[in-house]
């Protein structure tokens, strides 16, 4: 039978906005090794803002805005919603004759007629092939990259810009305070990752993963850690579900995250708040003492 104080720590976790789904996920807390994030919308706030437009093969800024604007005009990425934000004149859906999203990838979509594309690298290079002028795109600082291209040409790309929660880097030194390994994991290219990992100190970070890479990755960390310790994956998406799902404590952010994300994980934060990881493993340790 399970001890009453599992109850009463599940209670007082609620209570504090962290819903866990059972008493074994509020013991195995107190075992974690690691805890793997995901970047966009769980390290983040999600909400990308458009820091610049660059163009291609004469193409127009305007050009570069509508096209993306068009091709993302069914999609609830993040990626799309902030594209869409920024785009100002109504869109005639009439004009939109094929869509697909392709997860990890991003658009391909018909529209005036013209096989448009808009995603990352990834997108371009496995439509065009490796030779092709977008590999002379100059590097961005830092940013997500949205890169545009109309019927086989590369007209230019977007950036795009998210923040860190404020709360972020503050979880971060109190998990490494407490002897837990910090890893992130995004479908996010190198500078946008690498920018997140070293503002917030996390100790290791993927990027440009696929859903599926993001599981194997975690498989990885699995393997290389005691029998007897657990591995935590947060986040928030639609294809972090099958990586909510595979980890011994699979945490999702409830106020934005995805239904999918929500009902794969094994807690729930309420209010998408980092810190309350934290919260989750304070109540975990008092009920330890408690019941042992
Ligand atoms: P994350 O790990 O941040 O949740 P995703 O797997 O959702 O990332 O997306 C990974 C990458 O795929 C994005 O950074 C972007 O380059 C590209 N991508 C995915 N969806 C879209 C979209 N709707 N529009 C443009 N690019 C997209
Ligand atoms: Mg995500």
């Amino acid at each position: 039978s399970i001890p009453l104080s599992f109850f009463a720590g599940i209670g007082a976790a609620s209570k504090n906005g962290v819903l866990i789904k059972g008493s074994n996920y509020l013991e195995a807390l107190n075992f974690v090794d690691t805890i793997i994030f995901d970047k966009t919308g769980t390290l983040t706030e999600g909400t990308f803002k458009v820091t610049k437009i660059n163009t291609f093969n004469q193409a127009s800024k305007d050009e570069v805005l509508k096209y993306a604007a068009y091709a993302e005009s069914y999609s609830n990425h993040p990626i799309a919603k902030s594209i869409l934000q920024y785009y100002a004149d109504d869109i005639d859906k009439t004009q939109i004759k094929e869509f697909e999203e392709i997860q990890g990838y991003g658009i391909k979509s018909k529209i005036f007629d013209r096989e448009v594309l808009v995603g990352n690298i990834k997108l371009l290079k496995n439509v065009f092939g490796d030779n092709n002028d977008y590999n002379n795109i100059k590097e961005e600082k830092s940013g997500t990259i949205i890169y545009v291209a109309v019927d086989g040409r590369y007209i230019g790309n977007i950036i795009i810009r998210d923040e860190e929660k404020k709360d972020s880097k503050n979880t971060i030194i109190s998990l490494k305070n407490r002897g837990i390994k910090t890893v992130m994991l995004t479908g996010d290219g190198r500078n946008a990752a690498e920018s997140v990992k070293k503002n917030l100190d996390i100790d290791e970070c993927y990027f440009e993963l696929l859903p599926n890479e993001k599981i194997e990755k975690l498989e990885l960390i699995k393997e290389r850690i005691d029998k007897d310790k657990k591995v935590v994956f947060v986040g928030d998406g639609v294809n972090d579900a099958p990586v909510l799902a595979r980890a011994d404590i699979g945490i999702a952010m409830g106020a934005l995250g995805s239904d999918a994300a929500i009902e794969a994980s094994d807690i729930v934060i309420m209010d998408d708040n980092p810190i309350k990881i934290l919260t989750a493993l304070k109540i975990a340790e008092k009920t330890k003492s408690i019941v042992w």
